[in-house]
């Protein structure tokens, strides 16, 4: 199988933007994943049970989706980004506006710029008597980053994540930012994604939470990641839901790997479990004795 196949451009249709978080610490970054969470669950799926899977989307009232990568903190862009995975579409850069850009900030913008991926800038804690957005527009313009209401390309919203201000309105920059990028795939095929954790849980065996980014996902789908291979014995969405398939920007966890792969790995869905064993025993080995090259040196 080709893994690296073109899509007719036919065959592609839009998907779901895919948006990481990104902050100095104590700017809000969990607080804003979690009221994004909890107010956007999908109609009919509320009450679901919601489970930390590293990964989460949401659909607003008029259907539309996002994708989140719930792993606040730029360690998991990072090491993303150094195994060559380049999963998130849009960036949201979190800034406490009674506070300052801070090491992180610029830090979360260096790594933004450098995978050019765009970014929003949220000021939040705007319900706090010392918010100054101003102050913040001023700092990043110092920066040479120009916001868009200075007649600069960077959206901004000021929000609360606290008290769920004007989230609305930053979903929906989410959303414009997300149309100019033109965002589709093809799901017509065999799945292609990304791993975004992977771990061994004592009753179920190897989980492995996979961001789908092409292609359908299915229930007995042979599957290949980074050393390891398997077979889709099961897939729960996050909301902690059985699913049988799952298409393009949709996060699942995967239940059947044979070992667990490293986040960042790539993830592909084969025709045949024995070629897919294959690639991942080649793998294997060639790992084994690169391992023993370094160790030589
Ligand atoms: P993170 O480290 O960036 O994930 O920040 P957290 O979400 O954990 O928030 C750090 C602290 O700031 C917590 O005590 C939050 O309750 C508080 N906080 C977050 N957002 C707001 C906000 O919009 N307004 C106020 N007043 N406090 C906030």
């Amino acid at each position: 199988a080709n893994l690296d196949e073109e899509d007719a451009p036919e065959s592609l249709i839009a998907r779901a933007p895919i948006v990481t978080i990104m902050g100095h610490v104590d700017h809000g970054k969990t607080s804003l994943l979690d009221f994004i969470r909890k107010t956007n669950v999908i109609a009919g799926e509320a009450g679901g049970i919601t489970q930390h899977i590293g990964a989460y989307d949401v659909a607003l009232e008029d259907g539309r989706k996002i994708t989140f990568l719930d792993t606040p903190g730029h360690e998991a862009f990072t090491a993303m980004r150094a195994r060559g995975a380049q999963v998130t579409d849009i960036v949201i850069i979190v800034i406490a506006a009674d506070d300052s850009v801070m090491p992180q900030t610029r830090e979360a913008i260096n790594h933004a710029q450098a995978a050019g991926v765009p970014i929003i800038f949220a000021f939040n804690k705007m319900d706090r008597p010392g918010a100054n957005a101003d102050k913040i527009r001023e700092q990043l313009s110092g920066m040479n980053i120009l916001v868009e209401e200075w007649g600069g390309k960077y959206q901004t919203q000021e929000i609360s994540a606290k008290q769920g201000m004007n989230i609305d309105l930053l979903l929906e920059k989410v959303l414009l930012e997300a149309e100019l990028l033109e965002l589709k795939a093809n799901p017509n095929k065999r799945a292609v994604g990304t791993v975004i954790e992977a771990a061994l849980d004592k009753g179920r065996g190897i989980v492995t939470t996979i961001l789908v980014q092409a292609g359908t996902l299915k229930v007995g789908d042979p599957i290949l990641a980074g050393c390891y291979s398997g077979r889709v014995k099961a897939l729960t969405n996050s909301r902690g839901q059985r699913i049988d398939k799952a298409g393009p920007s949709i996060p699942v966890q995967v239940l059947g790997m044979q070992g667990a792969p490293t986040a960042g790995d790539k993830f592909n869905s084969l025709e045949s479990e024995v070629e897919a064993r294959e690639i991942a025993n080649k793998r294997l080995q060639l790992q084994r004795e690169q391992g023993l090259r370094t160790q030589k040196h």
